[in-house]
């Protein structure tokens, strides 16, 4: 899961961040609302942190642009108490849920956790998909094997995440590498196949499947 954090803020932004890779997620960060826009309209994110006051362009406009483009990325809104904006305004604008400033970091975790899994398939009602002997719970980031609970690093569970969530389906090493890295990444793409080839190691050879020339599929029915 790659999420977007726009905020100016740099030290909160920063605190965000660390915190937030720490929980799994691939997070970048940019310190006003026009790069901000031109980040979240690529497309890869699956959230978007927006802070309402930012140079540039402010939150509400950067929502709004989203939504008049068609994008439908989840947005979480960081509002100040007591500023001239309103929180109705901010879901006026197409925001999903909005957060007053100063907040708890563990609340802030708690609201993208469940701001991710409303955006799952099948209305994300839960958090547990289950591929035949796999079981992959999404939100206690937790896998198991039949009855076998496999450790997986953070990368590795992020990559066996985007193709748990599209099972059957062909998942593209871009896709992948989308979601699962940061734009400050800038090795080599190839990493994907290393990360797959660790999983396959430990979740067995069969599982997941090369799509030649298209990417992965993990087997629904290995
Ligand atoms: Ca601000």
């Amino acid at each position: 899961m790659r999420l977007l954090i726009v905020e100016d803020e740099k030290r909160l932004a920063v605190s965000l961040a660390r915190g937030l890779t720490a929980e799994g997620y691939a997070v970048d960060v940019v310190h006003d609302g026009i790069e901000g826009l031109h980040r979240a309209s690529e497309g890869v994110y699956d959230l978007v942190i927006l802070d309402i006051m930012l140079p540039g362009m402010n939150g509400y406009r950067v929502c709004a642009a989203l939504r008049a483009a068609g994008h439908d990325v989840p947005i979480l809104m960081l509002t100040a108490k007591d500023g001239e904006y309103d929180e109705a305004e901010g879901l006026d604008t197409g925001a999903d849920d909005y957060l007053t400033k100063p907040f708890s970091y563990v609340v802030l975790v708690a609201r993208v956790k469940a701001l991710l899994r409303r955006r799952g398939p099948a209305g994300g009602a839960s958090p547990v998909h289950t591929v035949g002997d796999l079981k992959v719970d999404t939100a206690a980031r937790r896998v198991f094997l039949a009855k076998d609970e496999i450790t997986l690093t953070t990368k590795e569970f992020s990559v066996l995440e985007q193709l748990v969530m599209r099972a059957g389906e062909v998942v593209s090493k871009s896709d992948i590498l989308e979601h699962v890295w940061d734009f400050a990444y800038e090795g080599d793409p190839n990493i994907v196949e290393v990360y797959i080839s660790t999983l396959r190691r430990k979740l067995g050879s069969a599982l997941i499947k090369t799509v030649r020339g298209a990417g992965y599929r993990l087997e629904t029915r290995p």
